[in-house]
């Protein structure tokens, strides 16, 4: 093999690993697309339904979003992070006690990509734990943090039938302005979306003021507010 043939073949080598590596990256954070198991963006159905979603927490600003909940007469999905919950375990009852849905962030709140099996049982196993032993009994779902997965994560889900739920409306992604938040989440939602809002951190207070404001005006459209496992009820209807 000549020289010219040699760097030819390594330039394509490398160009085929950098292509490669960009469809990862870009499969690994994919709101509708993953290797195994199901991965649930939007309820596909008619009815005017709908799931408003926090991630992250339980802080202390989540009575806050519970007192709005109970004004606004709604349920909500909370995918809690294991060990924010540990610390405080009364939140986490407070939340099914009022009727919403716990679900599970994992533990510590990593990247799960590049992980071990053990690692990835390690995380999902002690959250749910936790969140049983905040009284919740119902099915568990999953969010992954910063929406990260690409082969161990799914295959783990997959093995154990747990469903990862992503979202299709995130307005905090295109700005933190309440009116924005709230304007963007009225403009987009559809039947079947699944809305999330991050109202829990000290920087948040926008999207805490946003959720009344959603909630009203997507009831003044018809919506009503179920839980993630009630929404996945209506696929289909
Ligand atoms: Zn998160």
């Amino acid at each position: 093999m000549n020289r010219k043939k040699v760097v030819i073949g390594v330039f394509t080598s490398l160009f085929v690993l950098l292509i490669l590596g960009y469809s990862v990256f870009h499969i690994s954070k994919s709101r509708t697309f993953q290797f195994f198991g199901e991965i649930v963006p939007r309820v596909a159905t008619e009815k005017k339904v709908v799931a408003l979603t926090f991630d992250d927490g339980p802080t202390g600003y989540t009575s806050d979003v519970l007192s709005t909940l109970q004004k606004a007469g709604i349920k909500a999905t909370f995918f809690v992070v294991g060990h924010t919950l540990e610390q405080k375990p009364y939140i986490g009852k407070a939340i099914v006690s009022e009727g919403h849905e716990l679900a599970n962030h994992t533990y510590s709140h990593q990247r799960m990509w590049f992980k071990s099996q053990a690692f990835i049982a390690d995380e999902i196993e002690k959250t749910n734990r936790l969140i049983r032993a905040s009284g919740y009994n119902r099915d568990i779902h999953f969010r992954p943090p910063y929406s990260k997965k690409i082969f161990g994560l799914p295959w783990y889900l997959r093995q154990h039938n747990i469903k990862t739920i992503m979202v299709d409306i995130e307005p905090d992604t295109y700005g933190s302005d309440t009116g924005f938040l709230v304007e963007y989440t009225l403009a987009n939602t559809k039947p079947g979306s699944i809305i999330l809002l991050h109202p829990f951190c000290d920087a948040c207070s926008g999207q805490r003021e946003a959720i009344s404001m959603i909630v009203s005006g997507l009831q003044t459209k018809g919506y009503q507010f179920v839980t993630v496992s009630e929404l996945l009820a209506y696929k289909d209807k």
